[in-house]
């Protein structure tokens, strides 16, 4: 069996959702020398596009383009995602497995109901893998810190924090464009709503928005419930004036 713990997991609903909204930060991780995975719920048997064969070949492919060392199925049922007793001990195990540092899940308000959930399940399967005599096989582990990615949402929360892309935003697109079957002509995705522009294009925009918020060219926003620590106000970024 391959190694499979990482510094960083990326836990969503279904293939493609990290792609559209943390897939430039997981490439730049994973650039920066940590080891990055990502757990996909689902397999996108119900997506109204391809298939589920057809998402697995895309998703191996765009993980390969993300330079990211693992990608796992948790293999739940998509559009049916529960936060229920066999689905927490399904992550339970698979976040003993992988032991990361640092998790980022779906915000917990979301267009599509599997986003919402997989936010809640996600935390609570966090906190329970830390429970020594919680549930199934594997060394208990809590991840230490829970980010959200925040993009395109339209709630008025202001992002704890931007991750500039700059470096790695041609990465992500590369990534997304992997997923042809589901995103080719397309015109919106996941909680990304339509304007007329080409969902491609839509992302760039997005993702400069995000970027002009920490003065780059392309950012990912992210929210945590606790708040940031600062040691030394001197080297704190972002021009105010
Ligand atoms: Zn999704």
């Amino acid at each position: 069996m391959p190694e499979q713990r990482v510094d960083l997991l990326a836990i969503a609903a279904h293939r493609d959702d990290v792609e559209l909204t943390c897939g430039g930060t997981l490439a730049k991780a994973a650039q920066a020398g940590h080891r990055v995975g990502i757990l996909d719920l689902t397999q996108g048997e119900s997506g109204t596009r391809g298939d589920a064969a057809t998402r697995g070949a895309e998703a191996e492919r765009a993980a390969k383009a993300l330079g990211v060392q693992l990608r796992l199925n948790a293999g739940l049922p998509d559009a049916h995602l529960q936060n229920d007793e066999p689905s927490r001990v399904r992550l339970v195990e698979l976040i003993r497995a992988t032991r990361p540092r640092v998790v980022i899940l779906p915000y917990p308000v979301g267009r599509h109901p599997d986003h919402r959930i997989a936010s809640e399940l996600g935390r609570d399967a966090c906190y329970l893998a830390g429970l020594a005599k919680y549930g199934p096989a594997g060394e208990a582990h809590r991840p230490f810190k829970v980010l959200y990615a925040l993009a395109y949402r339209e709630d008025p929360v202001k992002p704890s924090f931007v991750v500039d892309i700059s470096g790695t935003f041609e990465t992500k697109m590369a990534a997304i464009r992997c997923y042809a079957s589901q995103f080719d002509g397309a015109k919106a995705a996941g909680e990304i709503h339509p304007t007329g522009q080409d969902l491609y294009q839509l992302i760039r925009v997005q993702s400069a928005h995000y970027g002009s918020l920490i003065r780059r060219a392309y950012g990912e926003p992210f929210f945590t419930h606790e708040t940031i620590e600062v040691q030394d106000v001197l080297q704190l970024g972002v021009q105010s004036l």
